[in-house]
Protein backbone atom coordinates (compact mmCIF):
# COMPACT_ATOMS: atom_id res chain seq x y z
CA UNK A 1 0.00 0.00 0.00
CA UNK A 2 2.71 1.96 0.45
CA UNK A 3 5.67 1.38 -1.85
CA UNK A 4 7.38 4.29 -1.14
CA UNK A 5 7.83 3.52 2.35
CA UNK A 6 9.39 -0.33 1.70
CA UNK A 7 11.80 2.04 -0.93
CA UNK A 8 12.72 4.75 1.29
CA UNK A 9 13.59 2.10 4.24
CA UNK A 10 15.87 0.08 1.86
CA UNK A 11 17.71 2.61 1.16
CA UNK A 12 18.13 4.15 4.73
CA UNK A 13 19.22 0.83 5.92
CA UNK A 14 21.53 0.91 2.71
CA UNK A 15 22.97 3.89 3.71
CA UNK A 16 23.55 3.16 7.53
CA UNK A 17 24.97 0.15 7.38
CA UNK A 18 27.49 1.70 4.49
CA UNK A 19 28.35 4.33 7.39
CA UNK A 20 28.74 1.50 9.99
CA UNK A 21 31.22 0.11 7.78
CA UNK A 22 33.02 3.41 6.45
CA UNK A 23 33.39 4.49 10.67
CA UNK A 24 34.26 1.10 11.67
CA UNK A 25 31.37 1.03 13.83
CA UNK A 26 29.84 -2.14 14.59
CA UNK A 27 27.50 -3.89 12.32
CA UNK A 28 23.60 -3.23 12.79
CA UNK A 29 24.81 -1.36 16.05
CA UNK A 30 22.44 1.86 15.06
CA UNK A 31 19.05 1.63 15.73
CA UNK A 32 16.15 3.40 13.50
CA UNK A 33 13.35 4.76 14.45
CA UNK A 34 10.51 6.20 12.81
CA UNK A 35 9.80 9.92 13.51
CA UNK A 36 5.64 9.76 13.18
CA UNK A 37 4.89 13.34 13.33
CA UNK A 38 2.08 14.36 10.58
CA UNK A 39 2.43 10.51 9.24
CA UNK A 40 -1.04 8.36 9.68
CA UNK A 41 -1.32 5.24 11.49
CA UNK A 42 -1.61 3.03 8.24
CA UNK A 43 1.46 4.45 6.87
CA UNK A 44 3.26 3.88 10.11
CA UNK A 45 2.12 0.55 10.32
CA UNK A 46 3.34 0.21 6.80
CA UNK A 47 7.20 0.98 8.12
CA UNK A 48 6.29 -1.29 11.09
CA UNK A 49 5.20 -4.09 8.83
CA UNK A 50 8.48 -3.84 7.02
CA UNK A 51 10.95 -4.12 10.23
CA UNK A 52 10.59 -0.67 12.33
CA UNK A 53 10.74 -1.39 15.88
CA UNK A 54 10.74 1.95 16.88
CA UNK A 55 8.70 4.86 16.62
CA UNK A 56 9.17 8.29 17.64
CA UNK A 57 6.74 10.37 19.05
CA UNK A 58 6.98 14.60 19.10
CA UNK A 59 3.34 15.74 20.38
CA UNK A 60 0.74 14.38 23.50
CA UNK A 61 -2.27 15.22 21.59
CA UNK A 62 -1.41 13.65 18.58
CA UNK A 63 0.34 10.67 19.85
CA UNK A 64 -3.04 9.96 21.83
CA UNK A 65 -4.89 10.83 18.97
CA UNK A 66 -3.42 8.07 16.90
CA UNK A 67 -1.45 5.67 19.42
CA UNK A 68 -4.70 2.93 19.35
CA UNK A 69 -4.09 2.34 15.86
CA UNK A 70 -0.43 1.30 16.36
CA UNK A 71 0.76 -2.11 15.61
CA UNK A 72 1.86 -2.53 18.82
CA UNK A 73 4.65 -4.42 17.81
CA UNK A 74 6.79 -1.31 17.93
CA UNK A 75 7.90 0.45 21.05
CA UNK A 76 7.53 3.98 21.41
CA UNK A 77 9.74 6.76 22.40
CA UNK A 78 8.63 10.08 23.17
CA UNK A 79 11.36 12.80 21.79
CA UNK A 80 9.23 16.38 21.68
CA UNK A 81 9.26 18.65 23.80
CA UNK A 82 7.25 17.57 26.93
CA UNK A 83 5.25 19.72 29.47
CA UNK A 84 5.37 18.68 33.15
CA UNK A 85 1.47 18.22 33.17
CA UNK A 86 1.22 16.24 30.10
CA UNK A 87 3.69 13.49 31.76
CA UNK A 88 0.77 11.81 33.09
CA UNK A 89 -0.77 11.05 29.79
CA UNK A 90 2.18 9.11 28.43
CA UNK A 91 3.67 7.03 31.49
CA UNK A 92 2.00 4.14 30.52
CA UNK A 93 2.34 3.47 26.92
CA UNK A 94 5.75 5.17 26.00
CA UNK A 95 9.17 3.04 26.98
CA UNK A 96 11.67 5.86 26.97
CA UNK A 97 11.60 9.57 27.33
CA UNK A 98 14.22 11.04 25.19
CA UNK A 99 13.91 14.74 26.04
CA UNK A 100 14.22 14.96 29.49
CA UNK A 101 15.78 18.83 30.44
CA UNK A 102 14.39 19.79 33.52
CA UNK A 103 14.61 18.28 37.41
CA UNK A 104 11.19 19.36 37.38
CA UNK A 105 10.15 16.78 34.61
CA UNK A 106 12.10 14.17 35.46
CA UNK A 107 10.88 14.58 39.23
CA UNK A 108 7.32 13.95 37.53
CA UNK A 109 8.48 11.10 35.84
CA UNK A 110 9.63 10.01 38.40
CA UNK A 111 6.51 10.01 40.53
CA UNK A 112 3.95 8.91 37.86
CA UNK A 113 6.81 5.87 37.25
CA UNK A 114 6.69 4.93 41.34
CA UNK A 115 2.61 5.37 41.00
CA UNK A 116 2.53 2.79 37.58
CA UNK A 117 4.90 0.53 39.51
CA UNK A 118 7.70 1.07 36.57
CA UNK A 119 10.83 2.56 35.77
CA UNK A 120 11.23 4.65 33.09
CA UNK A 121 13.87 4.99 30.81
CA UNK A 122 14.95 8.47 29.89
CA UNK A 123 17.38 10.29 28.17
CA UNK A 124 18.96 13.81 28.86
CA UNK A 125 18.47 16.37 25.77
CA UNK A 126 21.34 18.37 25.71
CA UNK A 127 21.23 21.77 23.53
CA UNK A 128 23.80 20.95 21.26
CA UNK A 129 23.44 24.75 19.13
CA UNK A 130 23.10 26.85 22.49
CA UNK A 131 19.89 27.69 20.22
CA UNK A 132 17.65 30.23 22.52
CA UNK A 133 14.93 28.60 21.17
CA UNK A 134 15.25 25.06 21.79
CA UNK A 135 14.60 22.93 24.52
CA UNK A 136 17.66 21.06 26.24
CA UNK A 137 20.11 21.67 28.79
CA UNK A 138 23.74 23.56 28.84
CA UNK A 139 25.95 21.09 27.74
CA UNK A 140 28.38 22.48 30.68
CA UNK A 141 25.87 21.37 33.28
CA UNK A 142 25.22 17.90 32.04
CA UNK A 143 27.46 16.83 35.26
CA UNK A 144 25.64 18.56 37.71
CA UNK A 145 22.13 17.68 36.19
CA UNK A 146 23.19 14.14 36.01
CA UNK A 147 23.56 13.86 39.48
CA UNK A 148 20.48 15.71 40.50
CA UNK A 149 18.39 13.01 38.56
CA UNK A 150 20.48 9.88 40.02
CA UNK A 151 18.47 10.83 43.13
CA UNK A 152 15.46 9.45 41.46
CA UNK A 153 14.77 5.73 42.12
CA UNK A 154 12.19 5.08 39.48
CA UNK A 155 13.65 6.40 36.67
CA UNK A 156 16.70 4.97 34.73
CA UNK A 157 18.94 7.02 32.71
CA UNK A 158 19.68 5.49 29.18
CA UNK A 159 22.11 8.42 27.51
CA UNK A 160 21.73 11.96 25.35
CA UNK A 161 19.99 12.97 22.61
CA UNK A 162 20.10 15.83 20.96
CA UNK A 163 18.92 18.01 17.78
CA UNK A 164 21.84 20.14 16.54
CA UNK A 165 20.74 23.10 14.66
CA UNK A 166 19.86 22.46 10.72
CA UNK A 167 22.96 22.56 8.90
CA UNK A 168 25.25 22.20 12.03
CA UNK A 169 28.92 21.56 11.59
CA UNK A 170 30.37 18.72 12.25
CA UNK A 171 31.76 19.69 14.97
CA UNK A 172 28.15 19.76 17.39
CA UNK A 173 28.35 15.42 16.21
CA UNK A 174 31.84 15.57 18.20
CA UNK A 175 31.05 17.11 20.95
CA UNK A 176 27.67 15.09 21.80
CA UNK A 177 30.28 12.18 21.64
CA UNK A 178 32.58 13.67 23.80
CA UNK A 179 29.59 14.36 26.14
CA UNK A 180 28.37 11.08 25.69
CA UNK A 181 32.10 9.27 26.50
CA UNK A 182 32.39 11.41 29.29
CA UNK A 183 28.82 10.50 30.99
CA UNK A 184 29.58 6.95 30.69
CA UNK A 185 32.98 7.40 32.29
CA UNK A 186 30.94 8.93 35.34
CA UNK A 187 28.00 6.90 35.54
CA UNK A 188 29.50 4.99 38.58
CA UNK A 189 28.93 8.06 40.15
CA UNK A 190 24.99 7.63 39.28
CA UNK A 191 23.36 4.76 40.60
CA UNK A 192 20.38 4.76 38.36
CA UNK A 193 22.22 4.63 35.20
CA UNK A 194 23.16 2.09 32.22
CA UNK A 195 24.30 3.99 30.01
CA UNK A 196 23.99 2.63 26.49
CA UNK A 197 22.00 5.63 24.27
CA UNK A 198 23.80 8.26 22.18
CA UNK A 199 20.25 9.42 20.23
CA UNK A 200 21.26 11.69 16.93
CA UNK A 201 20.77 12.43 13.96
CA UNK A 202 17.80 13.13 11.49
CA UNK A 203 16.90 12.80 7.87
CA UNK A 204 19.82 14.87 6.57
CA UNK A 205 23.08 14.39 8.76
CA UNK A 206 22.25 11.15 9.98
CA UNK A 207 25.50 10.15 8.32
CA UNK A 208 27.55 12.33 10.44
CA UNK A 209 25.86 11.30 13.33
CA UNK A 210 27.05 7.53 13.06
CA UNK A 211 30.18 8.98 12.33
CA UNK A 212 30.25 10.41 15.79
CA UNK A 213 28.65 7.58 17.79
CA UNK A 214 25.51 7.98 17.50
CA UNK A 215 23.20 4.05 17.75
CA UNK A 216 19.63 5.40 17.08
CA UNK A 217 18.62 7.95 14.32
CA UNK A 218 15.78 9.63 13.96
CA UNK A 219 14.02 9.83 11.13
CA UNK A 220 10.76 11.11 9.66
CA UNK A 221 10.78 12.95 5.87
CA UNK A 222 13.24 10.51 4.18
CA UNK A 223 11.13 7.84 5.31
CA UNK A 224 8.20 8.80 5.24
CA UNK A 225 8.46 11.79 2.54
CA UNK A 226 7.49 15.71 3.11
CA UNK A 227 5.40 16.56 6.48
CA UNK A 228 1.54 18.32 5.61
CA UNK A 229 1.02 20.00 8.60
CA UNK A 230 -2.19 20.71 7.27
CA UNK A 231 -3.53 17.50 7.60
CA UNK A 232 -3.10 17.60 10.87
CA UNK A 233 -5.87 19.11 12.41
CA UNK A 234 -6.13 20.22 16.39
CA UNK A 235 -3.63 16.93 16.51
CA UNK A 236 -5.57 14.53 14.90
CA UNK A 237 -4.32 13.63 11.52
CA UNK A 238 -7.33 12.90 9.14
CA UNK A 239 -5.24 11.31 6.02
C1 LIG B 1 10.86 15.70 13.37
C2 LIG B 1 11.96 15.15 14.21
C3 LIG B 1 12.90 14.25 13.70
C4 LIG B 1 12.91 13.79 12.26
O1 LIG B 1 13.22 14.83 11.41
P1 LIG B 1 13.44 14.56 9.83
O2 LIG B 1 14.35 15.64 9.42
O3 LIG B 1 12.10 14.65 9.21
O4 LIG B 1 14.04 13.22 9.69
C5 LIG B 1 13.86 13.75 14.56
N1 LIG B 1 13.91 14.12 15.86
C6 LIG B 1 13.03 14.98 16.40
C7 LIG B 1 13.13 15.33 17.83
C8 LIG B 1 12.03 15.53 15.59
O5 LIG B 1 11.16 16.39 16.11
Amino acid sequence: MYPEVTENLREIRQRVSEAEKLYGREPGSVKIMAVTKTVAPEKINAAVAEGIKLLGENRVQEYLSKKDQYDSSAEVHFIGHLQTNKVKYIIDSVSLIQSVDSVKLAKEIDRLAAKHGRIMDILIEINIGDEETKSGIDSGTLKEFALELAKLQNIRLRGLMAIPPIGADESAFEQMHKLYEELKAYSGELPNAEIDILSMGMSGDYEMAIKHGSNLVRIGTRLFGARDYTKVNGGVTVS
